[in-house]
């Protein structure tokens, strides 16, 4: 803790904002105990194309529904920018512009966006024989990254309401599954994930056996 500094006002400097989500009472709680990899590795005959399909739009569903969670407590006024880790998001519109918005907005603008996506037949096939897009491939990333950035603001501003109602394992769960996924299939870049390296390195560790019990057998 050297180098810490106080500011005069007694607010510390930004890096050093609590993250409660980091703690160990907090990641050891999740709802499932089996590898994640094992869900998101390719099955043999199935077509790549095809699986990256279903995962990200049932990564889509599920991100929705977990922001919807906490929705109520993310408004203009609690977030006024798209935020994760000081790192501030901006929304770039149809025509690459550059626009400022709050976080709710931010994610309705993401929802809508990717709903649109995975319900295009031309983008996301679901007829048998149909291809897929050339650009298939950086559309995935592209809603991967979206999603990305909702699921780290959940995380960096709406952690206290999901423990509060005890969603916090579900969280972990889907956070773990999301980057397990993206990173069997090199879907961002790992400088956009690394705002949460710190999560990850702990989600992704395995949990220590429970307490043995101390009951011997006669
Ligand atoms: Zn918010």
């Amino acid at each position: 803790m050297g180098k810490s500094k106080t500011k005069p006002n007694g607010k510390k400097p930004p890096t050093e904002e609590k993250k409660p989500y980091i703690e160990p009472d907090y990641t050891k709680v999740r709802v499932v105990d089996f590898d994640l990899k094992e869900l998101v590795v390719l099955p043999p005959e199935i077509d790549l194309n095809e699986w990256l399909a279903s995962n990200t739009t049932t990564f889509f569903n599920l991100i929705n529904l977990q922001y919807s969670t906490v929705s109520e407590f993310c408004t203009g006024d609690t977030c006024p920018v798209m935020s994760a880790c000081n790192t501030t998001y901006y929304w770039y519109d149809e025509k690459g512009k550059k626009t400022k918005c709050t976080a709710p907005q931010y994610v309705d603008f993401v929802m809508s966006s990717v709903q649109k996506l995975v319900t295009d037949e031309d983008i996301f096939p679901t007829k048998y024989g149909k291809e897929f897009p050339n650009a298939f491939d950086s559309l995935v990333k592209k809603i991967c990254r979206y999603l990305f950035h909702v699921l780290a603001h959940i995380f960096w501003s709406h952690y206290k309401e999901t423990v509060a109602m005890e969603l916090h394992g579900h969280l972990n769960t889907l956070y773990t599954h999301f980057i397990v996924f993206i990173r069997e299939f090199n879907l961002m870049d790992p400088k956009e994930t690394s705002i949460m390296d710190d999560l990850t390195e702990a989600l992704c560790t395995p949990l220590p056996p429970p307490p043995q019990n101390h009951v011997t057998e006669r």
